[in-house]
């Protein structure tokens, strides 16, 4: 059978897909040949890796190869059903608990993804009657749930505590219950969120806080605890979140507080209740990863020297890496603010020809004339990686006339 070519009923989307070509923005899906590492080979073409986010490496740690094997052997590749009707596994329950432990809280609950723990979570605890505020930066998985959630949302500017504090009064007399909402390391800017600062506003208007700590997990707070521990805030946030996907190295998302939030959690977030739980393998990597960020916390440690080098050198070569159009980064994502979409979606093409991997990302994903370069750092550079990074990003940046 041939495939069908879009018939009549689709037509809007080739529309779409038409307008992003002549806007310069439209991108085919790199594809990787080998394992998610600092030099790898992408469509082909081995590259410097400045786009993953595998932090701490962990998504190839030889101990968690070996934990999702080892799984895998004794439990099959399956889980077989959604927790809730017989897909809870003891190493399900294991997870939970270790991660729990980890971040001294009560109790966990463990999502499919990162997206589906944020929106899973809004969309369950609030209802019509109540109030969201949320940074005008928060992650769209925080933004789909405040819709599912039918709350009404109220956007504060970003990073900005007066403004937050303005809207909660403006709301403070009305029935409903609040919410505030931030991400503990924006994942476009790499600028940290003033959880603190949120989460005592919370304690003195009564409100509800929430983090969403996807890209702190692993790498700010002891041991990679995450920004709610960096600020010494874990028993002023009522909801953490975090994700397995990024420097943990595999894939899930997590819920930290009381029992009695996660219990709810358990009976009312639906894609805990509709969505089949991992599969064994994923379990054990990990709690296995959770293992090494106590037992191996140098990895943290190069991640941050790694980065603190990174950023300094391209700054010091003129680059834009945010402070100056955008918020200042201050974690392992550097973005390369350009503004322009076909300049950066260009100035990406053009680095890989050269052998740097290093995403552009335009409109819708930042907002329009925020167009960026972003690169991570992880722990797994090593330091002549890094200066030949260097070195094609400047020549190349000087041959586009971007320096
Ligand atoms: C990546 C990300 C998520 C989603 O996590 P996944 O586990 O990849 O689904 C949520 N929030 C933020 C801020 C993120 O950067």
């Amino acid at each position: 059978m041939p495939f069908a070519a879009t018939r009549p009923q689709l037509a809007h989307l080739t529309a779409v897909m038409d307008d992003l070509k002549a806007r310069g923005t439209y991108f085919k899906l790199r594809v990787l040949d080998d394992e998610q590492g600092p030099v790898c080979h992408y469509d082909g073409r081995e590259v410097i890796n400045l786009a993953s986010n595998n932090y701490l490496g962990l998504c190839n740690h030889p101990k968690l190869r070996e934990a999702a094997i080892a799984a895998t052997r004794k439990y099959g590749v399956g889980s077989g059903a959604v927790r809730t009707i017989a897909g809870t596994m003891r190493i399900h329950m294991e997870l939970e608990e270790k991660i729990a432990a980890f971040k001294g809280v009560e109790a966990c609950v463990v999502f499919q993804s990162g997206f589906s723990a944020n929106a899973g979570t809004v969309s369950s605890i609030l209802g019509k009657e109540d109030f969201i505020l949320s940074d005008e930066l928060n992650h769209a998985s925080i933004i789909d749930g405040a819709r599912l959630s039918k709350a009404k949302i109220k956007v504060f500017r970003h990073k900005d505590v007066a403004h937050a504090e303005e809207l909660l009064k403006e709301v403070q007399n009305e029935p409903g219950r609040k919410l505030v909402i931030t991400d503990g390391v924006f994942s476009m800017d790499g600028d940290i969120g003033p959880v603190g600062e949120l989460a005592d506003l919370c304690e003195r208007y009564g409100a509800i806080m929430m983090v969403d700590d996807a890209h702190a997990s692993g790498v700010l707070g002891r041991n990679g605890r995450g920004s709610v521990d960096h600020f010494h805030a874990t028993s002023k946030v009522d909801v953490q979140v975090g994700t397995l996907s990024k420097a943990i190295g595999a894939l899930g998302g997590y819920v930290c507080g009381s029992r009695d939030l996660i219990d709810f959690l358990y009976h009312r977030a639906r894609p805990f209740l509709f969505s089949t739980s991992h599969p064994p393998s994923v379990a054990a990597t990990c709690i296995a990863a959770f293992d090494l960020l106590e037992s191996e916390p140098e990895r943290i440690a190069r991640l941050w020297d790694n980065t603190w080098y990174f950023k300094k050198q391209l700054t010091d070569a003129g680059f834009d890496v945010g402070g100056k159009t955008t918020p200042a980064s201050e974690t392992p994502i550097t973005p390369i603010i350009l503004g322009d979409g076909r300049r950066t979606m260009d100035f990406s093409r053009a680095l890989f020809d050269q052998g740097v991997m290093a995403t552009g990302i335009a409109f819708p994903t930042v907002s329009e004339g925020k167009a960026r370069i972003r690169t991570i750092m992880t722990s797994e550079h090593t330091r002549p990686q890094i200066d030949r990074a260097l070195d094609i990003i400047v020549s190349t940046a000087k041959t586009s006339g971007i320096l």
